[in-house]
């Protein structure tokens, strides 16, 4: 989940905690956009000044609600060549784990962007989506992950393409494999054009046959979008042969019961 250090979300982490109270959730994660090395890399993330603001938040939550579970975490960018940036974040805080996410197939494109959606009219959806999947492997081989975000992400508005993914899908999830990753069943997807829960049932099919670990994800920008969809991300679960999910503590997995 999200706080508005990252600009483009509302509700303070004690605002979405109290919410998932409500809601009977018993374990939460704050996972914001982590900050790049350079500030003004682009305008959806908190800045590098913020991160101990932004864990101080977390940790006023954890006082304010004393019954719920909060996990304090981040949505990492992967960007080839990224990769001691993102040791350097790891060693700052008391971290319970990280999320790899790729939103850039270039330094100026994030294909999740609605400013920047004129783009994908000038592309072949598969041109995009094949740079999105081999940047997404790269994320899982770094290891310096512990969930991969919304894997089918490029789904989000909508362009699809013709040709069958499965080798690019195939070829992510053995790199998650390899590296010990779960993958997470992002309900944001229902809120979006594409109007499907991230990744696709055919992915997560995939990911079950090859048992990579699952975890689920509101991603809410607000608290209203805490835990939303829930009901259906389990159902997908269940429906690809998932019995158990996961969560994390100091970048350790925990399985339990679905
Ligand atoms: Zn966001
Ligand atoms: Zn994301």
């Amino acid at each position: 989940m999200h706080t508005p250090l990252c600009r483009h979300a509302v509700g303070e982490p004690t605002e979405l905690a109290a919410q998932a109270v409500a809601r009977g959730l018993t374990e939460i994660g704050f996972s914001d956009h982590s900050p790049m090395p350079r500030d003004d890399f682009d305008e959806w993330r908190m800045k590098a000044s913020d991160l101990d603001a932004y864990v101080a938040k977390v940790e006023q939550a954890r006082r304010d609600h004393p019954g719920l579970i909060i996990k304090l975490a981040l949505e990492v960018d992967y960007l080839p060549g990224g990769e001691d940036w993102i040791r350097e974040l790891a060693g700052r805080h008391p971290w319970d784990y990280f999320i790899g996410a790729v939103h850039y197939v270039s330094d100026s494109w994030e294909i999740d962007n609605p400013a920047k959606i004129s783009r994908w009219k000038d592309r072949d959806p598969m041109e995009v989506w094949t740079v999105y999947f081999d940047r997404l492997t790269m994320a899982a081989e770094t290891g310096l992950f512990d969930i991969i975000a919304h894997a089918d992400l490029p789904k989000k508005f909508g362009f699809y393409p013709k040709q069958d993914c499965t080798p690019l899908f195939t070829r992510f999830l053995q790199a998650a494999k390899d590296h010990g990753l779960a993958i997470e069943l992002n309900t944001a997807g229902l809120r979006k054009e594409c109007k499907e829960i991230y990744p696709s049932p055919a992915i997560v099919r995939l990911a079950r046959q090859m048992d990579i670990p699952i975890t689920f994800a509101s991603d809410a920008h607000a608290p209203e979008e805490v835990g939303m969809g829930f009901a259906d991300a389990i159902q997908l679960a269940r429906n690809a042969g998932y019995t158990r999910s996961c969560r994390y503590r100091n970048r350790q997995r925990e399985e339990v019961e679905l």
